[in-house]
Order: structure tokens, then C-alpha cells, then sequence
């Protein structure tokens, strides 16, 4: 498989929708900037794999963040995606974990928030008890209640030849009316048959072939999917003047120099005093007059 990618298909006659996303480069980017121990990697995986296949069903321009929250030794794991299949993402623990944690022993007592935030319009918020044995389980949980339509969703993580993958599959009854229960179940259990290693080696036309070959599926364009953070140097240094200007001169004298962490993607921005100076002068037109 070349390019991560998202594909969405339909079955002909029977209003059903489903998607596959497969992902590996996009995957290892955003897991490579912290040491995450082996469960909280495959829990991102998942959560990139959901966020994927959740901002495909936007009808807008915007973005998805999925923040699973809990009281546990992981207390966040979130994923933001958007309608150009962009994500970026990061969790937080402390201490050891086993290998063969559960879900909810990272995360406690928790829930899962879905913020879907349109470009243009206002943002929605679902929130969903984190009750599900599984991530799918929750999501599928999220989607019965908020759009009332009969979902399922498959997440899988493992690695192949020392490559990571996160790859997974969702179908959902249009919301047309017209699907019967027997049809969706139906193709469900024809997708319960998909191994990880289809899902992870193959490319996505050769999966919907062994799955549903005997089906009649139409196959849309598909979509690239990609790790990008959109935090940049820019956007620290409006964050920096929008802070009161004594205050940050105060932190650089004490410190050499004030830096700004991105949390989604581990990069640092740092700023001297010059660096200070220039933001604010450049942010401020009345401080300019006083030269
Ligand atoms: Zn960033």
C-alpha cells in the first residue's frame, strides 16, 4: 500500500454505506513523538482509525476531535481529524502499564467527548460513558444514540515486517429508511470475516473483493489520509501577544527565553528576548509611536 488512504463504498439496493481506512505512515508519525508504551499506541491507532472514519461522514467543512478522558493512569487520548482526512493526535499517562491493560483499566471511570466543529456554523458535542468493553464499542454506542442509525465498527492495530498499521472498516443503514435489518446484518457478518493481515497488507479493492464479492458495491474516489499538526511558529507568537507584554518579559528574563510546546505534535517554539520584542512591537502600533 503506497499512501494511507480512506475509501467509501455503498452496497447497490440495499442502503447500506461503509468506508475503509487503512493506515501506516500517518500512524507511525504521529506515535513517533513520544515513547508510547505498547496499549496507549494501539489505543491512538484506534482512536486515528475512528476519527478517520467519523469526519468521513461530515457534510461539511470542519473537524472531528475525539477525546476519550477518564481518572485513570491514562487520563487523555484524543485525535483531531478534518474533512481533508488530516490528523494529528496525542495521549498522557503516568506510570507503568501492563501490556494487556484493558480499556478501562487506562482510562477509569471516563467518557468518550466528540466535538465536531463546522468552518463555518455552530460546534456540537456528544458525550458517551465510556460503557463499552472496546473503543468500537463506544463509537457504535455514540452513533446509535446521536443519529439514530444501526452502525458497526471494526479497529484493528498490529505491525507487519516492523511496519505499524491501524486500519478498520465501518458500516451504517443510510438514513433513507429503505435498509432491512437482514441486510445489514448480512454484509456485517461478511465484514466480521476480514483478518488483520487482509486489512493491513492488501490493497482496498482486493479487500471489498474478498469480503463482498458477491455483493453488488460501488466504490467512491478515495481520499489520502495524513499526519499533520497545524500549529506553526505564526500561531505561537499570536498566542505569545496576546499575553500581557510585561508579564512574558518578565518570564524571559527569568528564564532565557519563553518556549511554547505543542502537545499534538512534540514540537517546541522558542523565543528570545529579540524574538519578544519584535512581536510585540510588530503587535502593538502604540508602542511604536513611543519609540
Ligand atoms: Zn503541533
Amino acid at each position: 500500500m503506497a499512501q494511507d488512504s480512506l475509501h467509501r463504498y455503498l452496497f447497490d439496493g440495499v442502503s447500506v454505506r461503509g468506508e475503509l481506512v487503512q493506515l501506516s505512515n500517518s500512524f507511525e508519525q504521529l506515535t513517533c513523538s513520544k515513547e508510547y508504551p505498547a496499549p496507549i499506541k494501539n489505543l491512538l491507532g484506534e482512536l486515528m482509525v475512528a476519527t478517520s472514519l467519523l469526519t468521513a461522514t461530515l457534510k461539511f467543512e470542519g473537524s472531528i476531535t475525539v477525546q476519550i478522558q477518564g481518572d485513570g493512569p491514562v487520563p487523555l487520548v484524543v485525535i483531531n481529524g478534518n474533512h481533508d482526512q488530516v490528523l494529528r493526535g496525542t495521549a498522557r499517562w503516568h506510570g507503568e502499564l501492563a501490556d494487556d491493560i484493558t480499556l478501562q483499566d487506562m482510562i477509569g471511570k471516563g467518557q468518550i467527548v466528540i466535538t465536531i466543529e463546522p468552518e463555518k456554523g455552530e460546534r456540537y458535542q456528544g458525550i458517551v460513558g465510556l460503557e463499552g468493553e472496546t473503543l468500537q464499542e463506544c463509537i457504535e454506542d455514540y452513533f446509535e444514540r446521536s443519529e439514530q442509525l444501526k452502525t458497526r465498527l471494526w479497529l484493528r492495530t498490529g505491525d507487519v515486517d516492523g511496519k505499524n498499521h491501524a486500519s478498520g472498516m465501518l458500516l451504517q443503514v443510510m438514513p433513507d429508511g429503505q435498509g432491512s435489518d437482514e441486510d445489514f446484518d448480512h454484509l456485517a457478518q461478511l465484514t466480521d470475516t476480514v483478518k488483520n493481515e487482509e486489512l493491513f497488507t492488501l490493497a482496498a479493492e482486493d479487500v471489498l473483493y474478498r469480503l463482498y464479492h458477491q455483493e453488488n458495491v460501488k466504490v467512491f474516489e478515495p481520499k489520502n489520509v495524513t499526519f499533520k499538526c497545524t500549529c506553526s511558529r505564526e500561531r505561537s507568537a499570536s498566542a505569545i501577544a496576546a499575553i500581557e507584554r510585561q508579564e512574558v518579559e518578565k518570564m524571559v528574563v527569568e528564564t532565557g527565553n519563553l518556549k511554547l510546546h505543542c502537545d499534538y505534535c512534540g514540537t517546541d517554539y522558542e523565543f528570545d528576548s529579540v524574538d519578544i520584542k519584535a512581536i510585540f512591537d510588530q503587535n502593538s502600533p502604540s508602542s511604536d509611536s513611543m519609540h
